[in-house]
């Protein structure tokens, strides 16, 4: 691995990340991150990892060569060749349908190691949530989810998947009653109870050491994509492509070709459009500042004020973005670009329809944009997606937004 993939002494992604906490999460912090390093370099630890990727969460995922999708996009040679190949590694097909699960599995695991029976977690849709709980009913822990007052009454499913998985939902009314108001209470419970309780953040956001070690979980998503690339097409993709959120999906997907040639474009949410004040897209429109324990673009007013995200999809709905995602859009080694709420919607039902695979609503503003893109890229370009997440979550979403009456 080269320099600039790993943070510095600060925790730093170039000017990006940090720890930016109080000083009774130092101590906890600095004994995750030792705690982590002797995990990584654990044969035991990463054995029963790997074995659990396998067994417990189905990994490998497949990668799939979406042929009508690439003909459709790109048109086909006088053989009858798609001009363009699209492919999708498929996290869909993941245990509990996204690709939370492979962070949640692995933090879990180094929850037990840390002797850590307790676990806490925050929620927005509720994926997080659910694979959250997932794993502590599996590792036998004991499991609380803060999740936003709004969220539970949107997600009411996802709360009832929770606690039948024996987790504790707490509801968070301060705020806009969303993720970020989950997140600064769990950041106090963990204040609170930090001697016995693990926090397993959600995404590669978060004070030093968390934005490295989500990307080291996710990379999973990119290790693979690069061996099976390699063995269909006997070389790698000319585009990354996946969905931003807080970003974990991308950077686990992006970070296996760091030192490739391989052109990366994080999609962000537009929502109902990147002028219109109604976004989820930092990276787009946002700047740079501290949210949630580190330092990096974000949804701010003049004043430094958090400004609520919005977004059709609750996973991108979040106002901030993970350090590494602001150094790659610093350094260039990424794009940042973004689709609104209407174009994920085309999205979902393009790939629905060509492939008869319902996405998740997060990854349709992904394929919204490869939509766009692929029309103007050379015959024999290759191009990979991360398909972060499955659709079965988004049906009464995509359903209320399409104008069909499901009653
Ligand atoms: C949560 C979620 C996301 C967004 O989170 P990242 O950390 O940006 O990956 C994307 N896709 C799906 C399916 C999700 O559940």
């Amino acid at each position: 691995m080269t320099a600039p993939t790993m943070p510095d002494a600060r925790g730093r992604f170039g000017d990006f990340g940090g720890r930016f906490v109080p000083e009774t999460l130092m101590t906890a912090l600095g004994e995750l991150e030792a705690a982590f390093a002797e995990a990584r370099e654990d044969a035991a630890f990463q054995d029963e990892l790997q074995s659990l990727l396998r067994d417990f969460v189905g990994r490998p995922t497949a990668l799939y060569f979406a042929e009508n999708l690439s003909k459709r996009l790109s048109g086909t040679t006088s053989d009858g060749a798609a001009k363009v190949r699209i492919y999708f590694k498929r996290e869909d097909l993941a245990h509990t349908g996204a690709h939370k699960i492979n962070n949640a599995v692995a933090q879990g695991l180094l929850a037990r190691r840390l002797g850590k029976q307790r676990i806490i977690a925050e929620t927005g849709a509720g994926q997080h949530g659910v694979a959250t709980a997932t794993v502590c009913a599996m590792f036998g822990q004991e499991c609380i989810v803060y999740m936003g007052a709004e969220d539970v009454q949107r997600q009411a499913l996802n709360v009832f998947r929770m606690k039948l998985l024996g987790a504790e939902v707490r509801v968070v009314d301060s705020g806009s009653q969303t993720l970020k108001d989950a997140i600064n209470e769990a950041i106090r419970d963990w204040v609170t109870n930090v001697e016995t309780t693990h926090y397993l953040l959600g995404s590669a956001v978060g004070p030093h050491p968390y934005p490295l070690m989500v990307r080291e979980f996710q990379s999973v998503i990119g290790s693979e994509a690069r061996e099976q690339m390699l063995a269909a097409e006997g070389r790698l993709p000319d585009y990354a492509i996946a969905c931003v959120g807080g970003g974990s999906n991308a950077i686990g997907l992006f970070h296996p070709f760091y030192n490739d040639d391989v052109r990366f474009i994080g999609v962000e949410a537009a929502g109902e459009g990147l002028d219109t004040g109604h976004t989820a897209a930092p990276l787009s429109v946002g700047s740079p500042g501290v949210l949630h324990g580190s330092y990096s673009y974000l949804l701010q007013d003049e004043g430094g004020q958090i400004e609520e995200a919005r977004s059709i999809s609750a996973g991108l709905d979040y106002p901030g973005v993970g350090p590494e995602h602001s150094f790659y859009k610093q350094s260039e080694r990424a794009e940042y670009v973004a689709a609104t709420d209407e174009e994920a919607l085309e999205g979902f039902k393009l790939l629905s329809e060509t492939e008869g695979i319902i996405p998740a609503l997060e990854p349709a503003h992904a394929i919204a944009y490869a939509s766009k893109l692929v029309p103007t890229l050379a015959e024999g370009t290759i191009v990979l997606i991360g398909l972060s997440g499955r659709g079965d979550k988004d049906i009464d979403t995509a359903a209320k937004a399409l104008g069909v009456d499901l009653t």
